[in-house]
């Protein structure tokens, strides 16, 4: 089959043909359909000192997808021939504290789908049967590619209550930006998004009309821009979704006292802060990693079926032949998702 392999130590990917993924008693093999391009394929595509000292080289790469099942391991129950699948990519023990307690994504001994172990950028995957996700409700599939991202954004968004909220989000990448949709679902009162790319604010504002879009590359949140907004104190809720210390420097100091900060976006080892703005405000911060395994995925489902139009973040799809033209995109930053068809 083909599969987009890294091949070599060094930036790119090649397109290879590899033998078909093994599936074991209590797996099931899953004929890709779509594909998403994740941030994650991009370090790795580019090869920076995190891929260097996480990615075994040869490996199959890629976590986000969508596809039928076409085989059941001898132990598979309550799955099917032909159903639409996705999967979710952290594959955990079930055996430490957390795991027992039902806090698998706490798993301490998690093992990431294309990261680890062979991925789904190709025409077959095998994932073990516990991980496979199937939508009760119907959902296109290359909708449901971008389910694992989307997780992300819906884990950090339902950290805190956001009805008739302020919500700050730094970062309009695509998960900033799947964020704003939850929190413009959810019912927060004022929804303001930074970035400093003009495309992806663009974006931003399109999909998500009540958001409103600050480039800070050129202006920063003043107090008179919050009072005008009716934000007299601070943001209520905040949505780390950049990984940069300059917008967390700054979303620390536009916080309300007794504020929430959910933190997906990773920052660089030492980077400091003021932790006055920590500890005077009484600031709760929770770091976020992955999806809550499944209720991240079924609150998802259901705010899609209600409405969410979460289709709206797809903006570039090309056929896996054409993978460098999407990988390109997605270096460029001027994207939403980017899809891969795999049929
Ligand atoms: P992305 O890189 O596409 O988007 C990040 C955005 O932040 C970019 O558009 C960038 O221009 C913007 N940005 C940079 N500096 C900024 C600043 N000072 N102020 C405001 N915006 C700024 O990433 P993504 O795929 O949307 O993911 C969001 C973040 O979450 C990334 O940092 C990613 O590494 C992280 N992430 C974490 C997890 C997890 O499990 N914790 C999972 C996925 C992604
Ligand atoms: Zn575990």
């Amino acid at each position: 089959m083909k599969a987009l392999v890294k091949k070599h130590a060094e930036e790119g990917l090649w397109l290879e043909d590899v033998p078909l993924p093994k599936v074991g008693n209590n797996d099931v093999l899953i004929k890709i359909q779509k594909t998403a391009i994740c941030g994650t394929d991009i370090h790795i595509y580019n090869w920076d000192d995190w891929a260097q000292k996480t990615i075994p080289v040869p490996m199959t790469i890629g976590h986000e997808f969508a596809g039928s099942i076409v085989e059941l391991g001898a132990n598979v129950e309550g799955l099917e021939l032909g159903d639409l699948v996705s999967g979710e990519g952290h594959i955990v023990c079930e055996r430490c504290r957390n795991c027992l307690a039902g806090r698998r994504h706490l798993c301490p001994n998690t093992i990431g789908v294309g990261v680890n172990r062979t991925g789904c950028f190709a025409e077959y995957l095998s994932i073990p049967a516990k991980n496979v996700y199937r939508p009760n409700t119907p959902i296109p599939p290359e909708v449901l590619a971008c389910f694992d991202p989307y997780g992300n954004a819906v884990h950090t968004a339902l950290s805190f209550n956001m009805v008739g909220e302020d919500v700050l989000i730094t970062g309009a990448g695509p998960i900033g930006i799947m964020a704003a949709m939850v929190a413009a679902h959810c019912g927060a009162r004022n929804i303001v998004i930074t970035d400093l790319n003009e495309y992806r604010l663009n974006l931003a504002r399109t999909i998500v009309p009540k958001a409103i879009p600050v480039n800070v590359a050129k202006e920063t949140i003043t107090r008179d821009m919050m009072r005008a907004l009716g934000i007299l104190e601070g943001f209520d809720v905040g949505l780390e979704m950049s990984g940069s210390p300059d917008a967390f420097r700054e979303m620390l100091s536009k916080m309300i006292n007794g504020g929430g900060i959910a933190m997906l976006g990773i920052m660089p080892n030492g980077t400091g802060i003021n932790w006055d703005d920590v500890v005077f405000k009484g600031l709760h911060i929770k770091g976020i990693y992955g999806r809550e395994i499944f209720e991240t995925w079924y609150k998802g489902t259901m705010m899609y079926q209600s409405g969410l139009p979460l289709e709206k973040i797809i903006t570039h799809r090309f056929h896996y032949s054409d993978f460098q033209q999407g990988f390109d995109v997605m270096r460029s930053g001027e994207s939403g998702k980017v899809v891969l068809s795999w049929e």
